[in-house]
């Protein structure tokens, strides 16, 4: 196994708050939320970053992508939502794993940009 953290949350090594789950990808809450109800969408099959990403798996991920976001808008009812991926260290990705942000926005807090 290798040290991914995100895998480890796949396989519950590493406790998480699961929003969906199916056999090819899983969506849990941030442990430091953006914003309130800020989800993260993740292939099990270990891959860094979009460009790493087999166009069958990503197909399969963004039909899953409007499924999360609706779960999301149903439990905290944001008026609206990023979804968005950093690819690269100098793109701001931290973990190495490819993730889909889902950031629900709440009014005014809405117009600012969340990442600096
Ligand atoms: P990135 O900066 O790579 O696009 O985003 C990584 C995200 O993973 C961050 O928003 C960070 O809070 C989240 N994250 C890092 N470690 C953990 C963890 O152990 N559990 C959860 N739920 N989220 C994590
Ligand atoms: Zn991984």
């Amino acid at each position: 196994m290798n040290d991914c953290i995100f895998c480890k949350i796949i396989n519950g090594d590493i406790p998480s708050i699961k929003v969906y789950e199916d056999e090819q990808v899983y969506a849990f809450m941030d442990i430091t939320p953006l914003s309130k109800g800020h989800t993260l969408l993740i292939p099990k099959q270990h891959v860094q970053d979009l460009l790493d990403m087999p166009a069958e798996l990503a197909s399969h991920l963004y039909r899953v992508a409007p499924i999360v976001a609706k779960a999301i808008y149903n439990a905290f009812t944001p008026d609206g939502m990023n979804t968005l991926n950093n690819n690269g260290a100098a793109a701001g990705q931290t973990v190495f794993h490819y993730h889909l942000h889902f950031i629900p926005r709440y009014g005014e807090e809405g117009l600012k940009w969340v990442w600096e």
